[in-house]
């Protein structure tokens, strides 16, 4: 069985939290607990006008990969509901091949 991962693609994150909701519905999660939070990175003016602004969605150790949904064929929560398209789930080692192709990505493995 391969390992599974979620690579985001945080360039075009918007930072509208839907992938956060999604999952604290999915889970039935209190308030205040977390399977994806969303960081805000910035804003920052670093010289020359340039800024560091960016928001990235990251699992949390509550994070189960939506274990239930995928045993129904379906995908994670977060992925189905990323309008912007941001979130891919599936074999960490195809995903390592996807982040080799452009910048501002990162994957996650629990
Ligand atoms: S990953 Fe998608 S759903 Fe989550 S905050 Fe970014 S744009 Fe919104
Ligand atoms: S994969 Fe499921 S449990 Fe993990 S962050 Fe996404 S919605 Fe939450």
């Amino acid at each position: 069985m391969a390992d599974y991962g979620i690579l985001v693609d945080y360039e075009w994150c918007t930072g509208c939290h839907t992938c956060e909701v999604a999952c604290q519905m999915e889970h039935k999660l209190p308030v205040g607990q977390f399977g994806m939070k969303v960081a805000e990175i910035g804003p920052w003016e670093y010289g020359d006008g340039k800024w560091q602004y960016a928001y990235l969605p990251a699992p949390t150790d509550q994070c189960d990969f939506c274990a239930e949904r995928l045993s129904a064929g379906k995908q994670p929560t977060c992925v189905h509901h990323c309008q912007a398209e941001c979130l891919k789930f599936g074999p960490v080692d195809e995903l390592a091949r996807e982040l080799g192709k452009k910048r501002k990505q990162v994957l996650f493995r629990n």
